[in-house]
């Protein structure tokens, strides 16, 4: 199967004990390509690090995360913006709002995430964001900045129908779906039935949100199987045929 992972963070410390093991499943699994969102400051060498080890595999992405902007993340943005012209980054990520914890520094997060998108306009890349309890904000950003300019994931997609509708009329973004469709009280699978796999990326978020039968334990790329599966289940086709859809998709706008 053709599979690209695009989003996960194997490079975090839960992998630190079986990486080469985590890798050589994902590659037996048909995953071809896997793309790591930073975090923050203190996950970058970490993301770095990966990535120098399975170069051309394992493509690493640079941004602060929301939930990751605090007191200094001026300073943050100034340092991150500066590896740009160090290294190839394949997209800006991970970026966006998240609303759901701590709103004390959601203002910030709108701040934040504008600079970032205009990094996406002014060094031409994909945005991977993040979207919790915020679809309609960030929405928002993305027009102020210029919709036409941007492309990019509203990755680990959970919103309503409506909301689908509004991303995808932004025009040049995918939804990212993870282990999540596969929960049996997401509501996520009849939303998706009001669109098709050409709008649709794959991806993990290790190590979280593991796909169903792997709920609650760590995730990993090879994992991305099982949310195939499902999405296979749901627009009846072969899983083959969601990995070849998907993984073109992600091909196409991270320019693979
Ligand atoms: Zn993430």
């Amino acid at each position: 199967m053709n599979i690209i992972d695009t989003h996960t963070h194997i490079f975090e410390p839960e992998f630190d004990n079986d990486i080469a093991d985590v890798i050589d499943r994902a590659q037996r699994a048909g995953v071809e390509k896997i793309l790591l969102p930073n975090i923050d400051m203190d996950s970058i060498s970490r993301l770095h690090n990966l990535s120098a080890a399975y170069p051309g595999y394992c493509l690493p992405m640079m941004g602060l995360h929301p939930t990751s902007v605090t007191s200094g993340w001026e300073q943050d943005l100034a340092e991150m913006k500066k590896l740009f012209a160090t290294r190839k980054y394949i997209a800006v990520g991970e970026i966006g709002m998240d609303l759901y914890w701590d709103k004390s520094f959601a203002e910030e997060q709108r701040l934040a995430f504008e600079e970032q998108l205009r990094w996406s306009v002014e060094f031409n890349l994909p945005v991977s964001i993040h979207s919790r309890e915020a679809i309609p904000e960030v929405i928002d950003s993305i027009k102020r900045i210029g919709q036409s300019e941007l492309r990019g994931v509203f990755h680990s997609f959970g919103g309503t129908v409506d909301q689908l509708h509004d991303i995808l009329s932004l025009g040049g973004f995918y939804l990212g779906i993870n282990g999540v469709v596969t929960y049996k009280n997401s509501g996520l699978k009849d939303v998706l039935t009001h669109t098709n796999l050409s709008h649709i990326v794959v991806e993990t978020d290790a190590p979280y949100l593991s796909p169903v039968p792997y709920r609650g334990k760590r995730n990993e790329t090879a994992y991305t199987v099982q949310i195939i599966e499902k999405l296979a289940d749901i627009y009846n086709v072969s899983p083959e045929e969601v990995g070849e859809v998907t993984s073109r998709n992600a091909r196409k706008l991270f320019g693979l």
